[in-house]
C-alpha cells in the first residue's frame, strides 16, 4: 500500500463516545516501527486535551503534567488489556487510576529553605488535575459499565490502538482493516504456492 502510513489514524470507532479509548489511543504504533505519541511533548499534551475540552489552549502544560497524562494512559491501558484478555488487573494500575479519580486541585504548598527563602510547590494547572480525574472517570464507567463488553484491541498487526467494537469489525480504521485483509490474502496466495 503506497499511502501515506505515517499519517495520523483517524480516531478509533468508541473514541468519541468514550474518552478513555480516545486517550488510551493516544500513542500508537504504525507499520514500519514509526511510534506516534499524542502526548509526547507538553505542548502537544496541552493541544491534546484542549481540542477535547479539557483545558484551555493557554493552560501551560508543563513537562511533568504531561509525564503525569502518559503514566495514567499507560495504567488505563493495562486496565484495558486486563478486560479484553479477561485477565486479573494490576494492582498499580488500578490504584493509579484511582488515584486520578480523587485528584482535585491542590494548593501549592508553602516551602522554605536557606537558599531560596519562601517560594511555593510548582504543580501541574487545576485543569489538568481536572482532567486527569475526568479521564480516570471515563474508563472507570467504561470498565464497570456494559460498554466493556465490546472493549477489544485493533487486531491488525503491529496496531495497538484499543476501539469498540460495532458487529464483527476488529480493526480500529480502514487503513488497518485493509492492511489486515490484505495480510489474509497474500499469507493464502503463499499457502497455495508453497
Ligand atoms: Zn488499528
Amino acid at each position: 500500500m503506497r499511502e501515506a502510513s505515517t499519517a495520523a489514524l483517524p480516531p478509533a470507532p468508541g473514541a468519541e463516545q468514550y474518552l478513555a479509548v480516545d486517550f488510551a489511543d493516544s500513542a500508537y504504533v504504525l507499520p514500519g516501527g514509526h511510534f506516534i505519541d499524542l502526548l509526547g511533548t507538553p505542548e502537544s499534551a496541552n493541544r491534546w486535551l484542549a481540542e477535547r475540552g479539557l483545558a484551555p489552549a493557554d493552560a501551560g502544560v508543563q513537562e511533568m503534567c504531561a509525564t503525569q497524562l502518559r503514566v495514567l494512559r499507560e495504567h488505563i491501558r493495562a486496565l484495558f488489556a486486563a478486560r479484553v484478555a479477561q485477565q486479573p488487573v494490576l494492582p498499580a494500575a488500578l490504584s493509579a487510576v484511582n488515584d486520578a479519580l480523587s485528584r482535585t486541585p491542590t494548593a501549592a504548598l508553602l516551602q522554605w529553605d536557606e537558599a531560596n527563602g519562601f517560594y511555593r510547590t510548582a504543580l501541574c494547572p487545576p485543569n489538568v488535575d481536572r482532567a486527569l480525574a475526568t479521564l480516570a472517570a471515563d474508563a472507570a464507567d467504561l470498565l464497570s459499565g456494559s460498554g466493556a463488553d465490546f472493549l477489544t484491541t485493533c487486531e491488525s498487526v503491529p496496531c495497538n490502538r484499543y476501539l469498540i467494537r460495532h458487529g464483527r469489525r476488529h480493526w480500529c480504521s480502514t487503513r488497518c482493516g485493509d492492511r489486515a485483509r490484505a495480510a489474509r490474502a497474500y499469507a493464502r496466495a503463499k499457502s497455495k504456492t508453497d
